[in-house]
């Protein structure tokens, strides 16, 4: 179970609006969060928002937990003489989950539209083809000008609206989001629990903005924090729908990420990870994806960065009724505060040993 404080953090970042490359909101927040807990601000030039506790430790190595801040959703490309607004998709999204979805564009100034994904009801008969123009957002428009004079505009934000509830008692939670407001919550968890721990090496926690269009944001601020170790935060997609032998189980632990379309994992570190949930007294098991991670692109970064994800999964992926399980979050994050409370640079020189 989580407490009234996370249950109330998790609704707040899931509820925040932030697409790939709109995502200053949720950024803002973050930072302000990071600072509270005494962090000092790290950024990129492209929005990716960090953290640092020093340690006091001379020549610290530099280990990154990083979550991401962007979620899939669209952008305004342009208004029909109807005045329906037409959009683009940014990151991956099934039009299959798209008809009569309430939706949600940011005007420039931060204000909110609510609006609808028509469908054509089925006695008139066409049905999509899943192309995008196919689908009219509308906003109760009347005609276009009506849109201009209320100040829509090309490349504005939409997004599906989903809101936060609690499930079965707090066993488990639904919104839209959360990939990867999962993470965004439990990198903020990490510098809450370590704001006044001594640490053998600099801590560095936050998140990276354009993971869902290509990693953009992780191989930016890469180059500033430069770290010795990556742990990465995110959202996998559940299989348990599929079967009880299926990979990506709810409820039943972290996720050993063995294998993904952007990395093979780093074997030390997996039975790192494996050893620390064995310590913390939490369930995992093995997964792979056909998806990919900011991981792949921390460990390309120099000559290659040490880099592990840390990850739960969670069911409808990329819509705005993503369900989570709440002990699968409590148990990444006991399991993630183990890991940190046994890595220091002995251990970090022993893991990038093994590949030399
Ligand atoms: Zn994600």
């Amino acid at each position: 179970m989580l407490t009234k404080r996370e249950l109330k953090l998790l609704e707040i970042v899931t509820q925040i609006d932030a697409i790939p490359g709109l995502e200053q909101t949720l950024a803002k927040f973050v930072k302000a969060e990071l600072e509270r807990y005494g962090f000092i601000f790290v950024r990129d030039n492209l929005g990716s928002v960090f953290g640092v506790k020093k340690s006091k430790t001379p020549k610290a190595p530099r280990i990154m937990v990083a979550s991401h801040l962007d979620e899939v959703g669209f952008m305004v490309k342009s208004i029909t003489a109807k005045g329906f607004i037409k959009a683009e998709m940014r990151g991956g999204i099934s039009t299959n989950t798209l008809l009569a979805q309430r939706v949600r564009l940011t005007l420039d100034n931060g204000e909110k539209l609510n609006g609808v994904i028509n469908a054509m009801a089925p006695h008139l008969g066409k049905s999509s083809d899943g192309s995008m123009d196919d689908f009219d957002f509308d906003f109760g428009f009347t005609a276009k000008e009506d849109a201009v004079n209320a100040g829509v505009k090309a490349g504005q934000m939409i997004v599906i609206d989903g809101p936060f509830h609690v499930l079965n008692d707090g066993k488990r939670l639904v919104a839209k989001a959360f990939d990867n407001r999962y993470g965004v919550f439990l990198a903020l968890e990490m510098a809450r629990h370590f704001a006044t721990k001594e640490l053998p090496f600099d801590l560095y926690v936050g998140a990276t903005v354009q993971e869902e269009v290509g990693l953009r944001g992780a191989r930016t601020i890469s180059h500033v924090i430069n770290p010795d170790l990556a742990i990465v935060l995110d959202c996998s997609p559940a299989r348990d729908m599929l079967g009880d032998d299926e990979e990506g189980q709810l409820g039943k632990g972290i996720l050993i990420r063995y294998f993904d379309r952007s990395m093979i994992a780093f074997p030390e570190l997996i039975a790192f990870q494996e050893k620390m949930a064995t310590k913390a007294k939490v369930p995992y098991q093995y997964f792979s994806s056909p998806g990919g991670t900011d991981a792949g692109a921390f460990h390309l970064h120099n000559a290659g960065v040490l880099t592990l994800t840390h990850c739960i999964c969670a069911r409808s992926l990329h819509t705005a009724a993503t369900v989570v399980d709440t002990f699968d979050i409590n148990a990444a994050k006991k399991s993630l505060i183990t890991i940190l409370n046994n890595l220091n640079a002995e251990q970090i020189a022993k893991f990038k040993q093994a590949r030399r």
